[in-house]
């Protein structure tokens, strides 16, 4: 256990979050909670360009789904606070003075239309450009209307141990001068992220490769500052489900909240995202978050991409749904998003719907599937059925006529001697004689009974067995049903 472990999820609120992101900061968290260390919110809007707006809020709403609460950030405060990159550039501005003060930095003298000319010099001697390559001799005071340069460090190529994807290096090509501060007074990624991750103690930073060839900058900016880096841990990429591409948006890549209205769980969510590019080194596949956080281990985080399997995502669902008690269940399904059925499963009768939880959950992955199956295949729970003669003769044998008539009367003299409320063992017991006497037959088998006996009842080919129907419906509701497809024959 280190207790100082301090870890950070740090977005910039460029729009919603999709699962890589969401999983930087499942990451990130459940290594703090492992070590009873801190967990940071900082939210990253220095490029007030790229900014979306409602992105705040909609990042704290999906952290907050799934569970994922951190110690200090933009909504609740801190030791650190302001949390919001944008309240933070005096600091970021005194750093910047510290550089220029030690030499670190200088403003850039150049305008626009100098630097077009520079440019334009360098292709035609087809050298590349470089800003390194025109500093200037006397540095000029800083009024903080240009912007600000990081006089790079002559060493390109730096080293580090990186504690997902070991032994990394990068940086052959030269660093540039690049930009502390814009002129818009705002700081850049490169200096801000570096000083707030400095001012607000991070231990370890979590994070996409995409950044791995720029680390040789950031550790030279830590350098100029007498700063330690932390220590870094590569994320895994997604990959589509076919292992190769990157996870392209019709895959899975979507926003989080998506899965939340598709009636996903957020401890189904929390599972999956954590064994995409990790795993526990045992053969466990279900995690509570608690197990995670005590399983957790960086050592374990994979550095080869990760595939986004959605079915493994759906039946990892559908384990946390069956695990739900039935009051639970309903209340998931009454706010999964609406179906043919206007999602009122509010209006359908409540105890009926409470025999049909085994059901759904012994089919549905998700409850938007719930949902729909209640409007679909297990309907005929709350509606009698529009028979169809022809179905129900499906199973006649053209040399015995009349099989299917006689099955749902000798069903309904075998119902009538049972209490309405039945188990579907029971039913099972009473009809099950039934049934044989006819597979005694030949022919037309246990079929030629059960196949109108459950067309009567559902009106469906693909519906639940005939003794659950009967026991969810009850024996009086069965027999007018039965009834009717009597009457049709
Ligand atoms: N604001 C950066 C991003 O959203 C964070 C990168 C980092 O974690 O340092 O990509």
């Amino acid at each position: 256990m280190n207790h100082n472990v301090v870890t950070r999820f740090a977005p910039s609120p460029t729009g919603f979050m999709h699962v890589g992101g969401v999983r930087t900061a499942l990451y990130a968290w459940l290594f703090a909670r492992k070590h009873d260390g801190r967990f940071i919110l900082r939210i990253e809007d220095t490029d007030k360009e790229r900014e979306v707006a409602g992105s705040i809020p909609h990042i704290i709403e999906s952290l907050k789904w799934l569970g994922i609460a951190w110690d200090e950030g933009v909504d609740i405060g801190g030791p650190h606070a302001p949390y919001l990159q944008s309240e933070r550039l005096a600091l970021y501005r005194t750093y910047a003075e510290k550089l220029l003060a030690s030499g670190h930095a200088y403003p850039d003298p150049y305008s626009e239309s100098e630097l077009e000319a520079l440019r334009t010099k360098a292709t035609e001697e087809k050298r590349p450009f470089l800003f390194r390559d025109h500093r200037p001799a006397t540095i000029s005071p800083w009024d903080g209307t240009a912007p600000l340069r990081f006089r790079a460090p002559r060493i390109a190529r730096y080293e580090w141990d990186d504690l997902a994807r070991g032994h990394l290096g990068a940086g052959e090509e030269a660093i540039d001068d690049f930009i502390l501060i814009k002129g818009d007074g705002y700081p850049t990624y490169n200096l801000a992220h570096i000083v707030d991750d400095i001012e607000m103690g991070v231990t370890h930073v979590m994070r996409g490769e995409e950044f791995i060839s720029s680390t040789p900058k950031f550790l030279s900016l830590y350098e100029a500052l007498g700063a330690t880096p932390p220590a870094f841990v590569t994320m895994p990429v997604i990959l589509g489900p076919d292992g190769k591409k990157k996870l392209s948006k019709r895959d899975g890549a979507k926003d989080i909240l998506d899965y939340r209205a598709e009636g996903y769980l957020p401890e189904a969510m929390v599972n999956f995202l954590a064994l995409l590019g990790w795993n526990p080194g045992t053969e466990q596949e279900f995690f509570s978050p608690e197990e995670l956080i005590q399983a957790f281990e960086l050592s374990h985080i994979q550095a080869s991409g990760a595939g986004f399997d959605e079915t493994k995502l759906r039946s990892v669902n559908q384990h946390w749904m069956r695990l739900l008690p039935t009051e639970e269940f309903l209340v998931h399904l009454e706010a999964s998003p609406p179906s043919a059925l206007g999602g009122e499963a509010s209006k359908l009768d409540q105890e009926k719907l409470k025999m049909a939880v085994p059901l759904l959950k012994d089919r549905a992955h998700t409850f938007a599937e719930a949902q729909d199956m209640l409007s679909g295949e297990l309907s005929c729970l709350f509606t009698a059925p529009v028979l169809d003669q022809g179905k129900l003769l499906q199973k006649e044998i053209s040399d015995r006529p009349g099989v299917a008539l006689s099955a749902l009367e000798s069903v309904c003299e075998a119902l009538k001697s049972l209490p309405t409320d039945v188990s579907s063992e029971e039913v099972k017991v009473a009809i099950m004689p039934i049934a044989d006497a006819e597979e005694a037959k030949g022919k037309g088998g246990r079929g030629a009974v059960l196949w109108p006996l459950r067309y009567a009842l559902s009106g469906q080919e693909k519906s639940p067995d005939p003794f659950t129907l009967i026991s969810i419906l009850g024996t009086a509701e069965s027999l007018s049903r039965i009834q009717k497809a009597i009457a049709i024959l």
